[in-house]
């Protein structure tokens, strides 16, 4: 509507500024172009006196801008009459004598020029007349041209060339300027008109083609804000509001794939807060109704389940504060070698109890300058996910491998693999690949989302190389420093 309404101000503004310009400013416009031209015809004329070829430059100038020039040798008592127009290219006026004397005192007393304006009737009948207001006795007749109420434009100068003065008249016809004027003015009126019919009908079209799908956008855009994910923004009739339609309907997509997220996320929380929360009240309960019943083990069970509580909290907190941006790495140098051979240690029960296999193949110590804790968090994750889904050989290999100034770690084990089609996924927030069993297999989901974001901080290259049945390969890759 608004734009409509812009356009067709626009258009009226439009046609008053041509109104003014075709109009009320054409007659000063034309007389700006004209005094211009008068006074360069006449230098023209000044510069050709003395010449051979004078008449011939000011018939052309008479020919080629419709002006009369009138040239006269004021040296002596009397006006000689070097040249005269003859009357012949369409001149409204043409001057008498005693007009030419008196611009030719009115020119001497304005220092040699004068631009004079008048809506005179004038016919020449003198060719010399005496410069003191002495008439001479010599006359050329001339038939005399009448004229209605001309407007005329003159420029007087006097020049002096090899000792003798020279007058030199030039006027031009303003008249034109009144019937283009008239004739404008009806043209106008019809343009007026034209540009009015055509404006409106570009404006509702405007309105229609414009405004009416904008509109519906922006009636879709309050829906989405009210949570209604389901919308499709309909293609618009232009390239802009296509764009903005696919834009946010890939936004209202996106809103709705985070909404469910977050609705999944609180579920799965909830969930795994809840089942420990049971086992503990459980067990204690037991314990505080059978006397008999307090026995390391359902201590054990108890310890476990609040340890695992605290793993989840503390996922949780890892999480949210690195996904902000709020977790600040402090980096150091440090050998990953060296922490991957810590954590090792901490498996050493594992080994000797359950009779895993934990193999660490490096040839050297490697340098890296990261923050030690959370690489440790990385290798903790990957390696307990290995253990976690270790395959039947119960083998789980640590290589390193230094290459250039580039260290490679793959940590990798021979168990159930990971399906192709969930590959891109398992680096997601929450995602586990067995759904169903979720309390099958220990942790939170939320492991190889904090080792992504961890790596991604330190600018590592990572990824997994996996297969069903034959086992998964987890790697990322990180800058050496020197020691
Ligand atoms: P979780 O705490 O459940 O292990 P993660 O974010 O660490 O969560 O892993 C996400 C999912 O990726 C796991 O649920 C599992 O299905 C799959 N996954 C991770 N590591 C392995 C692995 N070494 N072998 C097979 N599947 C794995």
């Amino acid at each position: 509507m608004y734009l409509s309404l812009s356009f067709l101000i626009f258009s009226v503004v439009l046609i008053i500024i041509m109104w003014l310009f075709q109009t009320v400013f054409l007659d000063s416009f034309y007389r700006l172009v004209k005094t211009g031209q008068v006074e360069s015809c006449a230098a023209s004329v000044c510069d050709s006196i003395s010449s051979d070829n004078l008449t011939s430059v000011i018939r052309d100038i008479e020919k080629q801008n419709s002006m009369s020039v009138s040239v006269y040798n004021t040296s002596y008592d009397f006006f000689a009459a070097v040249y005269t127009p003859d009357y012949m290219f369409g001149m409204s006026s043409v001057l008498n004598m005693s007009s030419i004397f008196s611009y030719y005192n009115d020119a001497k007393e304005n220092g040699g020029s004068i631009n004079i304006e008048s809506g005179t009737e004038n016919n020449l009948k003198d060719s010399f007349w005496s410069p003191n207001s002495k008439r001479s006795s010599q006359f050329m007749d001339i038939p005399a041209l009448e004229h209605a109420a001309a407007r005329m434009l003159t420029y007087a100068t006097i020049t002096q060339i090899d000792d003798q003065e020279y007058f030199v008249v030039v006027e031009a016809d303003l008249t034109p300027v009144t019937s283009t004027v008239e004739t404008l003015k009806f043209q106008l009126v019809i343009m007026t008109i034209f540009i009015l019919i055509v404006s409106i009908i570009i404006a509702v079209v405007t309105a229609h083609c414009l405004s009416k799908p904008i509109c519906e956008t922006n009636d879709k855009a309050h829906q989405l804000a009210k949570q209604n994910y389901d919308i499709t923004f309909s293609n618009g009739v232009y390239r802009e509001l296509c764009e903005l339609n696919d834009t946010l309907t890939y936004s209202a997509h996106e809103l709705q794939k985070a909404d469910s997220l977050r609705r999944e996320l609180i579920a799965n929380i909830s969930h795994d807060l809840r089942t420990p929360l049971t086992m503990i009240t459980g067990y204690a309960e037991v314990m505080r109704d059978l006397p008999g019943e307090t026995t390391p083990e359902n201590l054990q069970i108890i310890i476990d389940e609040t340890n695992r509580l605290s793993m989840l909290v503390n996922d949780l907190l890892d999480i949210s504060k690195l996904e902000s941006g709020t977790a600040v790495l402090e980096k150091t140098t440090f050998s990953i070698t060296g922490s991957i051979r810590d954590i090792l240690t901490r498996y050493t029960k594992l080994i000797e109890q359950d009779g895993y296999n934990i193999i660490f193949e490096c040839d050297c110590d490697a340098y890296i300058f990261a923050d030690p804790l959370r690489i440790t968090q990385v290798l903790y994750n990957l390696i307990n996910n290995a253990i976690n889904y270790i395959g039947e050989d119960k083998t789980v290999i640590i290589r390193q491998t230094v290459k250039s100034d580039r260290v490679r770690i793959n940590i990798i084990d021979h168990g159930s693999g990971i399906a192709p089609d969930q590959l891109e996924y398992i680096w997601d927030r929450y995602y586990k690949v067995d759904k169903e069993h979720r309390l099958a297999k220990v942790g939170t989901g939320l492991g190889l989302s904090i080792v992504k974001n961890i790596l991604t901080q330190h600018d590592a290259v990572f990824g997994v190389d996996s297969a069903l049945g034959r086992g998964s390969d987890f790697w990322f890759e990180l800058s050496t420093v020197e020691p």
